[in-house]
C-alpha cells in the first residue's frame, strides 16, 4: 500500500522539518544584515554579539539540515559520498564516481532510527537575541529605514 508508505511519511517529515529550518535561517540572514547595517551607519553601536549569535545559529542549522538530506537519501536508498558529494547506492562500499571508501561511521549515522516519531520541529533551538537595544532618539534621516 503505497499510501501508507513509511518511507514516503518519513521522507515528508523531514523536508518538512528542512523547510522550517531554511525559514529561520533566512531570517537569520536578514536579521544579520540589519544589525550589520545599523553598525555601519553607527559607529557607537556594537551588534558584533548579536551577529556573531545569529551566524552561530545558522551554521547550527545548515548542519541539522545536511543531516536531514542524508536521512531523506537513506530512505530512498541513497547515500552520499563523503568526497564527492554524488549520491550512491546504500549497499555501495566505494563512491561510483569518484572510488572514495564509505566509512562505516557514516553508515551508522544513517542508520534507520526504527518508529521515526514526527518530532515537532523546536521552535526555540536557536536563542531568541533579548530586545534590540534602543535606538536613539535623535535620528538624522539621511535613508529613513522604513520599517
Ligand atoms: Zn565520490
Amino acid at each position: 500500500m503505497a499510501f501508507f508508505d513509511p518511507k514516503a511519511k518519513n521522507i515528508a517529515n523531514y523536508q518538512r522539518s528542512i523547510d522550517e529550518k531554511k525559514v529561520s535561517v533566512s531570517r537569520y540572514y536578514d536579521e544579520i544584515g540589519r544589525y550589520y547595517y545599523k553598525q555601519y551607519k553607527d559607529l557607537n553601536v556594537d551588534n558584533t554579539k548579536d551577529i556573531n549569535n545569529r551566524c552561530d545559529a545558522i551554521t547550527k542549522l545548515t548542519n541539522e539540515i545536511e543531516e536531514l538530506n542524508v536521512k531523506i537519501l537513506y530512505e530512498k536508498g541513497l547515500k552520499l559520498c563523503p568526497n564527492c558529494r554524488t549520491e550512491n547506492n546504500l549497499e555501495y562500499t566505494f563512491c561510483f564516481k569518484c572510488g572514495s571508501r564509505f566509512d562505516e561511521e557514516a553508515k551508522k549515522v544513517a542508520e534507520p532510527a526504527p518508529a521515526v516519531k514526527a518530532e515537532p520541529a523546536k521552535v526555540e533551538e536557536t536563542p531568541a537575541p533579548e530586545a534590540e537595544e534602543p535606538a536613539p532618539a535623535q535620528e538624522e534621516t539621511a535613508a529613513s529605514d522604513a520599517e
